[in-house]
């Protein structure tokens, strides 16, 4: 099983910030700023090319969910990150959103 999968069974502790039927978030191991959590979908899928129409609505949820999550979390401005396989830094295989912000962000790529 995936190393998120083992998150959202619980079986590797974390610090969840939120979680329903299809999503779970939790703070990155490694913050890159104040505010750093990750939104994963709790079925596996590997990234946004394992998208499908049939799992589609998983993502759909995370970014219905995001805004509120962020605001629980003290922001309403954030960046959403997506690192799609290892070209694009992708280290966990399992699709992933990273919500990151609390400070001015540094430079944009784009
Ligand atoms: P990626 O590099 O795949 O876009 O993002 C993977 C993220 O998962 C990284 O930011 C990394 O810090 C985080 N991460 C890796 N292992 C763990 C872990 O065991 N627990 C938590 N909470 N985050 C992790
Ligand atoms: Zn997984």
């Amino acid at each position: 099983m995936c190393l998120f999968c083992e998150i959202i069974k619980g079986n590797i502790p974390s610090e969840k910030v939120y979680e329903d039927d299809m999503i779970v978030a939790f703070k990155d191991i490694n913050p890159v700023a104040p505010v750093h959590f990750l939104v994963v979908p709790k079925e596996h899928i590997d990234s946004v090319n394992g998208v499908t129409p049939e799992n589609s609505g998983y993502v759909a949820h995370i970014f219905e969910k995001i805004p509120e999550i962020a605001k629980s979390q003290g922001i309403e401005s954030y960046r959403v990150i997506n690192n799609c396989g290892p070209s694009a830094g992708q280290t966990v295989m399992h699709l992933h959103f990273h919500v990151i912000g609390g400070t001015e962000l540094g430079a944009k790529i784009l």
